[in-house]
């Protein structure tokens, strides 16, 4: 920037200087051209009335400026006299402009460049009583030689001009630059600084303030998901020692040792899906853990899930339906992280056969719709009330907690759900009507750029 104020502050100077030598130069000529037109026509008439009334002897005696030069010619274009030839040498000047002219007209005028047109010549001619014509002529420098002769002025005013101008333009473009530089780019808005800057200024802060609101929200997030899993670990394991405690102290008789066995493991199963969870939804988190993406079609993975929640729902004789596109159709492929999808699947599916009532029934959905890749999870449990809705997706929420644990839930399915449909840059709509049913639908955006 500096540097570019500097050029134009330079580039500007040199122009007008330029234009500036030019228009005083050619003012400067034209004056001269003009005096020198005037002298030499007042010196012509003069010289007329002299001529007619003495004749060439006039023309002799004249001692005459030597940038002046004197002709006389006669009708027929011959030289009488010339103030700096001699005459007789001379060739015929009938076809000269001035003369033809002045023969015509009285008075005539012209001018002519040298051949190095270094100097040029302008001739004023008059015609005489007698019908002879006297011409008065007087060189002058052209314009490239008053130049040349005034060089050295002209340099050093050129000079000391540039020399001024560096000298102003790199004094300017530091002052303009400076509260730039110095501007405290923490506080964007509390500087002293060009009035133009502000807008930019005011959107640096607002941009910092949303930067300071999502890493205060991030941090928020994070110390409630800590106490969160502290709290979620600690219950198990609380139970798991308790147990342990009351059969460390002999206080289990050996037929109860089964069904205290059982809790234990229970308490450690849990504890072991719920550490799953965790790992699970913390490397979703971290969005640079760039995981390998391929080609998954949906239906098959849908298929395969379905066989592994299969079990569960018919123990509740709960049943399955599958919407998907026969062999031949268009097949739900999209490009993902097949672990990640397969974790969306199977949590979307073991919550419709946790959440649903016995004799109830789960419809999936995995196809093309609207130029996307849709999968959908629909059952006819018991619901999601408008309010629980905006909630479910957040990290170990449960509507009703008693419950969700009782069928080990670890309220972090549907928080790896939506975290996984963000990696995807998939939409999710959920539709819930409470003792109704619950339907998730998952929209897969193009997937070019995992
Ligand atoms: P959980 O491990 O408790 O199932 P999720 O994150 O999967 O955790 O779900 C959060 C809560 O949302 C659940 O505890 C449950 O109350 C509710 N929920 C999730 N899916 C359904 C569903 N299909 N029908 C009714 N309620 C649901």
């Amino acid at each position: 920037m500096k540097e570019r104020i500097f050029r134009g502050i330079v580039a500007v100077t040199l122009a007008v200087l330029t234009a500036s030598v030019i228009l005083i130069m050619s003012i400067t000529y034209n004056y001269f051209t003009d005096r020198s037109w005037e002298k030499i026509a007042s010196e012509a008439s003069f010289i007329k009335v002299g001529v007619e009334r003495e004749g060439l002897s006039y023309l002799t005696d004249i001692q005459s400026d030597e940038n002046v030069r004197i002709t006389w010619i006669d009708e027929q274009g011959r030289v009488l006299f010339d103030s700096d030839t001699d005459a007789s040498r001379m060739e015929n000047h009938l076809s000269r402009n001035e003369i033809k002219e002045a023969l015509t007209s009285g008075i005539g005028r012209a001018e002519r460049y040298s051949a190095t047109l270094s100097v040029k010549t302008i001739y004023y001619a008059v015609k005489l009583s007698d019908g002879t014509v006297l011409r008065v002529s007087s060189k002058q420098v052209s314009p490239l030689s008053l130049l040349l002769s005034n060089l050295w002025p002209i340099l050093i005013v050129v000079a000391a001009a540039v020399l001024a101008s560096f000298m102003l333009a790199s004094h300017l473009s530091r002052k303009i630059v400076k509260p730039i530089n110095e501007m405290d780019l923490e506080h964007p808005i509390e500087n002293p600084t060009y009035p133009e800057l502000q807008p930019l200024l005011q959107r640096l802060e607002k941009q910092y303030q949303r930067i300071e609101q999502e890493v205060a929200d991030k941090e928020k997030l994070r110390r409630e998901f800590s106490a969160n899993v502290s709290h979620e670990l600690k219950t198990p394991l609380t139970s798991i020692s308790g147990i342990a405690e009351i059969m460390q102290n002999g206080m289990v008789g050996a037929e109860d040792v089964p069904h205290f066995a059982g809790n234990i493991y229970k308490e450690s199963q849990r504890l072991i899906t719920l550490v799953e969870d965790i790992i699970k939804i913390s490397q979703l988190d971290e969005n640079e853990v760039k995981m390998e993406a391929e080609s998954v079609n949906l239906a098959e993975m849908v298929k395969q899930e379905l066989e592994r929640i299969r079990p569960a729902a018919e123990q509740r004789n709960i049943r399955l339906w599958l919407d998907c596109p026969r062999a031949g159709g268009k097949q739900p492929v999209i490009l993902g992280v097949r672990q990640i999808l397969q974790e969306m699947v199977f949590n979307l599916l073991d919550n419709a056969v946790k959440y649903n009532k016995e004799n109830g029934s789960i419809t999936v959905y995995a196809g093309w719709q609207g130029g996307k890749v849709v999968l959908s999870v629909a059952d006819t449990g018991i619901g999601i009330s408008k309010e629980d809705q905006q909630r479910v997706f957040e990290r170990f929420y449960r509507v009703d907690k008693s419950h969700s644990k009782a069928i080990g839930g670890t309220g972090l399915g549907l928080s790896i759900v939506k975290h996984g449909a963000i990696y995807h840059h998939a939409q999710i709509e959920m539709e819930s009507k409470l003792g109704m049913g619950t339907k998730i639908t998952i929209r897969f955006e193009e997937l070019l750029n995992l």
